[in-house]
């Protein structure tokens, strides 16, 4: 058996959303189930490090909204309550070498939002800070156009042969893709340094050097003091994974495993109150989520027949699943035996099964 003491599992820090959708619930789903499972320790993490906006009024919101689905963590952990400790790991970083100053040609906007180094904003767009039109990258919050740059900032090399660039995952399908940015020779390393102000400081030879807040959230595993440690994301996340898993083999401390939900969408037929299924009761929404899950894929959706195969039950007999899909631990072999449990112990067709049985055995 694994040693429970120096286990946990954790979401990545999950942000808050004005309006939480279905879609944020899957990871914590995971992190329960497994949680419960494999009797250890489970967090939410939260992610409220952010250098624009200030997320924390919508906090108890969101917590109120994981509560809907009637999950139940051990912690609720905070990313910006542990910079100091997520500092540390910058330092550490520094220190082994792994991160180094170099001259670095940058597109930037006036605001400041855009702050991204010149090879990376021609090998694919960034929607999401800045988009490109004849050929100018335009700041998405300022509408002004960016300018190139050029000068010193911090970096974590990518392409470094002083650590291990393996990676532990669940499914097995999954690696394939993280690894395209591993043999990718124009992705050589990320950037940890930025121009403005982000609130967060480390010195190198005397030269301070503002921290780039993604930077500083993907020494993540330096919060928890367990040496073993499970994430669980949602497959959209591969780069941050990525990088994240190099930084964590570069520091050589911890061993961490990562489990990459399929990204849940919506049927096409489906009722628009589907968004809201925890209003049946939480144990429904939580049992139809796990059961909707198709781990071979990459995506999967809440079908209708799932929906409407589950609801014949009560909440007794849900509950009782539940607790049979969660009775026994885990050994030690996670790709194999979560791939057993994923993949054949706990799909809608089995878990069919177990609901006659039981079913039957009450009466
Ligand atoms: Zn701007």
């Amino acid at each position: 058996m694994i040693d429970v003491e120096d286990f946990v599992i954790s979401s990545l820090p999950i942000k808050p959303r004005k309006k939480p959708i279905l879609g944020m619930v899957i990871s914590p789903v995971v992190v329960e189930l497994l949680g419960k499972k494999l009797k250890i320790e489970k967090n939410l993490a939260i992610n409220l490090l952010h250098s624009y906006d200030d997320l924390s009024f919508l906090l108890d919101d969101n917590i109120d909204y994981f509560g809907k689905y009637g999950l139940d963590f051990d912690n609720i952990v905070l990313d910006n309550d542990h910079t100091d400790k997520l500092l540390d790991g910058i330092e550490k970083l520094i220190f082994g070498g792994f991160i180094k100053p170099i001259e670095t040609e940058m597109y930037r906007c006036d605001c400041g939002f855009v702050d991204v180094p010149v090879m990376v904003a021609n090998g694919y767009s960034d929607g999401k800070i800045y988009h490109l039109e004849d050929g100018k990258i335009i700041c998405n919050n300022c509408g002004g156009v960016c300018q190139k740059y050029s000068e010193k900032s911090l970096v974590f090399d990518l392409k470094s042969k002083e650590f291990s660039h393996d990676i532990h995952l669940f499914p097995q399908f999954e690696k394939k893709d993280v690894m395209t940015f591993d043999q990718n020779d124009k992705i050589n390393f990320h950037l940890v340094s930025k121009a403005r102000d982000t609130g967060y400081q480390v010195s190198y030879l005397g030269d301070k050097y503002n921290v780039d807040i993604d930077a500083l959230w993907m020494n993540f595993p330096q919060i928890y003091d367990q040496n073993k440690q499970i994430y669980v994301a949602s497959n959209h996340q591969l780069y941050a994974i990525y990088v994240m898993n190099l930084i964590n083999n570069a520091l050589g401390e911890k061993e961490i495993f990562y489990i990459l939900n399929p990204y849940l969408g919506k049927g096409d037929n489906l009722r628009i109150d589907t968004e809201k299924i925890y209003e049946k009761s939480p144990i429904y929404a939580k049992v139809a989520i796990i059961s909707s899950l198709r781990w071979r894929k990459k995506d999967c959706n809440l079908d209708n027949s799932v929906l409407r195969a589950l609801s014949k039950y009560d909440d007794d007999i849900l509950k009782a699943l539940y607790d049979e899909m969660t009775i026994d631990g885990l050994n030690s072999n996670l790709e194999q035996e979560l791939n057993q449990f994923f993949n054949y112990d706990i799909t809608i067709q089995n878990n069919m099964k177990t609901l006659k049985r039981l079913v039957k055995s009450r009466l």
